[in-house]
């Protein structure tokens, strides 16, 4: 591969130290993400995956390992980040508007007003939400915080977009939209993404590659390569032989995931 690197993951290990519990939730894990890649994480439920992306953007400290932004480590949430979170709930600011939202970082990035109010209008017509720009957090529907959510990471124009199940809340419909959204910005502005879900079909649809994580304490099981082409449809990309393949090859993964099993004995299984 020709691209450089902008993610490198190297040997993370992170333990919740507790009162008289520790839980190891990563033991180890080493990844790269290529610029402009766009990479899918799966794994069991409880596997580590939202650790992983509290680390990656610098809202947690590792316990092991390192974690390097186009090189420089990762010590605290680096600038060009965008995130995107599982619970929309907890990050909108419910006395804001949706607008006054989506505006907030743009406003600690520096970008002067004029500049700013395109930039919100334009994101926020993206995700279908011109008409709601005047409302608040708390009138939306879920769904739609979450697109507001999308809309404000959108319009920052990271380098660098992690998001963390960012559709599990929202209807079938919107999220094939929203998944179309993200692949659509993804080609356009050229940006990193790291796609954290549980849904195998998603992962298999949005990525480039799929980084399959085994049971707590995690370390990555596969790192699947997506052979699909770069024009995905709903329907006909979702009905080809080729994506029934990948799913079944990441789902088998997932399987083997549940059931405990590590790389190592992976390596050492014998042909059936
Ligand atoms: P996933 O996102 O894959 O479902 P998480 O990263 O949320 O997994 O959690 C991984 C493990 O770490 C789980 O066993 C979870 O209970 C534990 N864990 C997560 N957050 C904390 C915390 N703040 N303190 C202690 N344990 C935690
Ligand atoms: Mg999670």
């Amino acid at each position: 591969m020709t691209t450089s690197v902008a993610l490198d993951v190297d040997r993370l290990a992170k333990t919740y130290r507790g009162h008289g519990r520790d839980v190891e939730a990563v033991r180890d894990l080493t990844f790269r993400v290529g610029r402009g890649e766009l990479v899918c994480v799966v794994g069991p439920s409880g596997a580590g995956k939202t650790t992983l992306l509290r680390c990656v953007a610098g809202l947690l400290g590792a316990s092991g390992g390192q974690i390097r932004l186009d090189g420089a480590p990762v010590t605290g949430p680096p600038a060009g980040m965008a995130v995107v979170f599982q619970e929309y709930g907890r990050s909108l600011f419910p006395w804001l508007t949706v607008r006054k939202n989506v505006e907030l970082p743009l406003k600690e990035k520096g970008v002067g007003r004029a500049a700013r109010a395109a930039k919100v209008d334009a994101a926020l017509a993206t995700v279908g939400l011109a008409d709601s720009a005047d409302a608040h957090p708390w009138q939306l529907s879920g769904g739609m915080q979450q697109r507001v959510a999308i809309a404000r990471a959108v319009a920052y124009e990271p380098s660098v977009l992690l998001m963390d199940e960012p559709f599990a809340a929202v209807d079938a419909q919107t999220r094939a939209d929203l998944e179309d959204l993200v692949r659509h910005l993804w080609r356009q502005l050229g940006v990193t993404v790291l796609f954290v879900t549980h849904d195998i079909d998603e992962s298999v649809y949005l990525g480039q590659r799929v980084l399959v994580l085994s049971n707590r304490p995690t370390v990555i099981l596969e790192d699947v390569r997506i052979d699909l082409p770069d024009d995905r449809h709903q329907l006909e990309t979702r009905s080809s032989p080729q994506f029934a393949k990948l799913r079944r090859q990441v789902y088998e993964m997932i399987q083997l995931a549940k059931r405990g099993h590590r790389p190592e004995l992976l390596h050492t299984m014998t042909e059936p």
